[in-house]
């Protein structure tokens, strides 16, 4: 789960890590309102959107005056940055940056932990650094029963700084990060640009953290903050009726028993040339209402051309799910074309069952797959 940087912020400070004054506004009013409240000529307009490079997107903008922040905030509330749009900006004290560093924690797979990223090369898109000079990027592993003492805190500091007394301010800020990265379940940790000011100081201007799901359990003032896609929105209403539900935008929607089978299927319109609008296990039984409520959920997917349905009946009758389906296509009409593909236990009769009644039967995957991906 992510939350917005102004949020971010605040967790930040309620852990000591020194961050710039900001204010989180939702109206040009409301960041006029907050640029008396910040006493400083000069502030920064910044986009709160659940996605990263909002600054090459003119997503954050530095006003001179009230004239310019008007006129920022105007432009920025309701942009549209990668899909999300603006409904929130941030107005925070401009910084005067001297330079500009990357610090993250985050869950390594390849070293089962989780390290501590630093680079030189801060306020710019880390996976570009990544791609173009890796030696620019220095990773810790963090042994979780040691935690970051301080000497590796600053080992790690000495990295980005010469300077003794910054790199004892740097080394107090990534221990602090650490144990809000480990107290609050996060999966990332970053702050890019941590920077050093004209004055001297070392503070975060940005801040982004993402949390394990399966941890917000734990963290019930965090998953308050969570505000999902409308996609997420359809997977969590998908999973609350029983079903693992992945939109992946194709056009032929997918109804699967067995999420091992959703895979194959998905593999099998690939290759025969088509897309899969989702990933879509419905279980084990052939109940109609669940089938009803699984064609709901892939027709309210506008870009679904085609639905196959491929079931395997192995402990489940086929003549039963054949019967399930009748059943459910009675009470469920619509004009998109429904594949079926039906093998297992009472296979034959189960698809006599279906002989006649509009929906497109076949025996194999590539039977199936073919029709279906003909249909779109
Ligand atoms: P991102 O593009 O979504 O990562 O947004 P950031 O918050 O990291 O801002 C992008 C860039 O804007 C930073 O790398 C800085 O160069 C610049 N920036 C952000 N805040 C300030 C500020 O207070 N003063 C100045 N001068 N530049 C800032
Ligand atoms: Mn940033």
């Amino acid at each position: 789960m992510k939350i917005h940087e102004y949020q971010a912020k605040e967790l930040f400070a309620t852990y000591g890590i020194p961050v710039d004054r900001s204010i989180v506004c939702r109206s040009v009013e409301d960041a006029v309102k907050a640029y008396s409240q910040l006493d400083s000529q000069k502030v920064i307009v910044k986009a709160q959107v659940h996605t990263g490079g909002r600054g090459k997107a003119g997503g954050v903008k530095l006003a001179n005056g009230e004239v310019e922040l008007r006129k920022h905030a105007a432009a920025i509330l309701g942009m549209d940055i990668k899909g999300f749009i603006v409904d929130r900006i941030l107005v925070g004290q401009a910084i005067n940056i001297e330079k500009e560093y990357y610090v993250s924690y985050v869950v390594d797979r390849k070293s089962k932990s989780t390290i501590l990223m630093l680079s030189k090369e801060g306020g710019m898109d880390i996976e570009e650094v990544a791609r173009t000079s890796p030696e620019k990027i220095h990773r810790f592993v963090i042994d979780p029963s040691i935690g970051v003492p301080d000497y590796l805190a600053r080992e790690a500091a000495f990295k980005l700084f010469d300077d003794i007394k910054q790199v004892r301010q740097a080394a107090v800020i990534f221990q602090k990060l650490y144990k809000l990265f480990v107290a609050t379940d996060a999966s990332l940790a970053e702050i890019n640009p941590l920077v050093l000011t004209k004055e001297g100081d070392i503070m975060a201007i940005d801040a982004k953290m993402t949390f394990d799901d399966n941890a917000l359990f734990r963290h019930p003032k965090i998953a308050a903050l969570n505000e999902p896609t409308e996609e997420e929105k359809k997977e969590q209403n998908a999973k609350s009726k029983g079903f693992s539900y992945v939109n992946l935008g194709g056009e032929i929607g997918c109804m699967v028993n067995g999420a091992g089978l959703a895979m194959a299927t998905m593999d099998m319109i690939k290759l025969y040339g088509g897309n899969p609008a989702n990933f879509l296990d419905i279980g084990g039984s052939s109940n109609p209402t669940k089938v009803i409520e699984a064609m709901k959920l892939l027709l309210s997917d506008q870009n679904v051309k085609v639905v196959m349905i491929n079931i395997f009946g192995g402990i489940t009758r086929c003549d039963d799910v054949a019967k399930g389906l009748l059943e459910a296509f009675k009470q469920f009409k619509t004009d998109i074309p429904v594949v079926i593909r039906l093998t297992g236990t009472n296979e034959k009769e189960g698809r006599a069952m279906l002989q006649g009644s509009g929906l497109y039967v076949a025996e194999t995957m590539g039977e199936a797959t073919e029709k279906a991906v003909s249909l779109t």
